[in-house]
């Protein structure tokens, strides 16, 4: 299934809710508000849905404060962003039935759940995808919708770091700069800012971390965020700094959640694959970087997990040659 067919139903339609996943980032975010602007120039109804709250410095993006968790009718169509299975919508579109499902995403592990699915593994973002889209419906970027879109792309690739930033992501990034979005205040607003109380968490679970065959790990309880008094401490971005130990192939944070479960946040170095130890747990994510959500408790979340990344740290691709 194509960008075309996307571009076809999208262009029919005149109703769209489009959803994105639970825990959002910025590129669910964006990705979402994005298609809806898009959708809204062309003169359609469009709404956009997400059944969890937003972290602050999502908040803040233009037209963040529109977004509503859970979809009613009348809608002739539904879309799904940067969603790699059903269960990461939440409730968002549990109250309709029966309307064509439109599944956009970028992840490797996505099952295929729409009536019509896109998926592409080789866009940074879904975001990325939507900015296609603009083009193959004849939206115009202007300064918003470039703001809107940029967000999405430079939070996935951490500000433009990733291994999987080609010259042709820089050439989008240019054009939407062009259009008038700014790079630095996105770096700034998306990375550069956190509460002082997750600094001081962060360095908690930090000087906790442990390091066992290649495999460098950590765990957040929920006394440290109750201690802490933040709530989203998968804000963190904890596993993106942890993999930068030089010892390590593979890095995994273990986050209790408020209801028991346990949140494990997973990333890679380039040549190794989290993306598979997420699909097995029932999560999903991209090779580098990847998630699932375990029944608690930690003890019993923990080692199995631990089991699998280290037998994951142990199977390169052969894509790195002198690493550890
Ligand atoms: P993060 O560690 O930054 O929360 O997530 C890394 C990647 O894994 C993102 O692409 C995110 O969408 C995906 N991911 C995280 N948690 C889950 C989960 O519980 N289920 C699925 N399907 N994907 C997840
Ligand atoms: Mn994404």
């Amino acid at each position: 299934m194509s960008r075309e067919q996307a571009r076809q139903v999208l262009k029919e339609a005149q109703r769209i809710a489009v959803a994105t996943h639970v825990s959002p980032d910025a590129d669910a975010i964006s990705s979402a508000i994005g298609l809806v602007q898009i959708l809204r120039r062309l003169g359609k109804t469009a709404e956009a849905f997400c059944d969890d709250d937003l972290p602050a410095r999502l908040k803040a993006l233009p037209h963040a404060g529109e977004i509503a968790r859970i979809a009613r009718g009348p809608f002739d169509l539904l879309v799904s962003l940067d969603a790699s299975d059903p269960g990461r919508l939440g409730k968002a579109f549990a109250e309709l039935q029966g309307i064509p499902l439109l599944n956009i995403d970028h992840h490797i592990t996505n099952t295929h759940f729409g009536t019509i699915n896109w998926i592409d593994p080789s866009a940074v973002a879904t975001s990325e995808m939507v900015l296609w889209l603009a083009e193959d419906l004849g939206v115009t970027l202007d300064a918003e919708l470039a703001s809107i879109l940029l967000a999405g792309i430079v939070g996935d690739t951490m500000g433009l770091r990733t291994a999987n930033v080609s010259a042709r992501v820089m050439h989008e990034v240019t054009r939407l700069m062009e259009a008038g979005a700014s790079l630095p205040a996105l770096v700034d607003a998306l990375f550069n800012r956190r509460p002082l109380a997750a600094i001081r968490l962060f360095g908690q679970a930090l000087a906790e971390a442990r390091m066992e065959d290649g495999v460098i790990w950590t765990v957040i309880t929920r006394e440290m965020r109750a201690a802490s008094g933040l709530t989203h401490a998968n804000d963190l971005s904890l596993s993106s700094f942890l993999i930068g130990a030089e010892e390590a192939r593979i890095a995994a944070v273990f986050t209790e959640r408020d209801d028991g479960k346990v949140e494990v946040s997973m990333r890679a170095r380039p040549g190794y694959d989290v993306a598979r130890v997420a699909l097995a747990f029932g999560g999903g994510g991209h090779p580098p970087a990847a998630g699932c959500l375990l029944p608690g408790p930690l003890e019993e979340a923990i080692p199995p997990i631990l089991r699998a990344l280290k037998a994951a740290a142990q199977n390169s691709q052969g894509k790195t040659p002198g690493e550890p």
